[in-house]
């Protein structure tokens, strides 16, 4: 039986990381996950290896998955909650609640905030027609229909589209939105389903409407030079989009690079929405006392709770990952003072 206990809020890659680590190094961990399934957004993303693998990440998560549920030192509570957290001889008491009403209550030594990220919501950008128009998606739905068919077809007809059109930049870098940051990942990500998808349906034609690409992340360089000459950049962002009588998409902007104006018709729009603070930030920094920062995130950890992954803000996987291995480590050191501080 581990002698200390952290209780890790959140399943998602960060969430699974750190309980890993933690576990490994013979510490008990209780995973507490709200939704009915672990593994965050990730779950949804497809392999996007076009002749070789191009460093996605996504795969992470079914490793992440795998280790998590075989170790002993993890129990896993899914569809919970925390709903109280109280503090006393330098432990936690942590009341949790089941979706069907049950409730519990946990003694922890240290927690893991981990709760990740939420998408934003496409409908918060009305020009678009997302949810007005069959065929427009956001990359989180195209990335589930890479996933589960392998191949693109339109929502309208199922019939595979001939010319696609990426949106780029779907709240973020947005200054009537508030949302001013980056998220960092959605250019990496649209152009590898991109060049899936050019792979896979090559008559597809493929536009990325962009205000400037993010090469983050090892060896992207050279992926987006070969990127460059299957998919056509524009460097623009659209206004309105109107649906056309059958079911297309007609889009107009100007390009500041060919300084020409776009004046086309696609048969399938992809939005790519980005990162925005968790639904739950505000609820859970006051019920743990943690800081947020101005732009809605967590800020760094204070005593004996630490956070980990996207809840800090936009990151990848392997970011993801990396940040939960700080926060894991924090936690051993400050379960380590504990100790001492008990023997003492
Ligand atoms: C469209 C899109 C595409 C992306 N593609 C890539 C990619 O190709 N490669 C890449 O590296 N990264 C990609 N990312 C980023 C990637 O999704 C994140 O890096 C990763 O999901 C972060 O993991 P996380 O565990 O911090 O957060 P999440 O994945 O958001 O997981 C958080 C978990 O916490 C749970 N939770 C939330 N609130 C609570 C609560 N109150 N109590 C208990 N549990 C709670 C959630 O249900 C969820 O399971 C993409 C992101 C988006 C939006
Ligand atoms: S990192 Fe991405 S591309 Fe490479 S094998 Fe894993 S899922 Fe596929
Ligand atoms: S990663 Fe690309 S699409 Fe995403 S916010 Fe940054 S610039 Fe825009």
């Amino acid at each position: 039986m581990p002698d200390k206990n952290v209780l890790v809020i959140g399943g998602g890659v960060a969430g699974l990381s750190a309980a890993i680590d933690l576990a490994r190094l013979g510490v008990g961990v209780e995973l507490v996950e709200k939704a009915d399934a672990l593994g965050g957004h990730a779950r949804q993303f497809s392999c996007k290896a076009t002749e070789k693998c191009v460093r996605c990440g996504a795969c992470v998560v079914e490793e992440k998955l795998r280790d998590a549920l075989e170790h002993s030192n993890i129990s896993v509570s899914l569809n919970s909650e925390i709903q109280k957290l109280t503090k006393s001889g330098g432990r936690f008491s942590a009341e949790l609640q089941k979706k069907d009403g049950e409730s519990r209550t946990s003694e922890t030594d240290a927690i893991i905030l981990a709760t990740g990220f939420r998408a934003f919501d496409p409908e918060n950008k009305k020009p678009y027609g997302y949810k007005l128009f069959d065929n427009v998606i956001t990359n989180l739905e195209l990335e589930r229909m890479l996933r589960e068919k392998s191949i693109v077809s339109r929502p309208s007809d199922q019939q595979m589209p001939k010319k696609i059109a990426f949106v780029q930049c779907v709240g973020s870098r947005d200054s009537k939105l508030g949302n001013l940051w980056c998220s960092k990942i959605c250019c990496g990500s649209a152009l590898r389903m991109a060049r899936l998808i050019k792979m896979r349906q090559p008559e597809t034609e493929i536009t990325f409407f962009h205000i400037d690409v993010q090469t983050f992340g090892r060896d992207f360089q050279t992926f987006y030079e070969a990127a460059q000459n299957e998919v056509r950049m524009v460097r623009a962002i659209p206004g309105d989009v109107f649906k056309t009588d059958d079911d297309g998409l007609k889009v107009s902007c100007f390009d500041n690079s060919a300084q020409e104006n776009v004046d086309e018709i696609f048969d399938l729009l992809v939005l790519s929405v980005g990162i925005t603070p968790g639904r739950d930030t505000k609820n859970l920094s006051a019920l743990l006392n943690l800081k947020t920062t101005d732009t809605g995130f967590f800020e760094a950890s204070q005593e004996g709770i630490f956070t980990a992954g996207a809840a800090l803000g936009p990151m990848s996987i392997a970011e993801a990952v990396a940040s939960a291995g700080y926060a894991a480590c924090e936690a051993l050191n400050y379960l380590d003072i504990q100790k001492n501080w008990e023997l003492g």
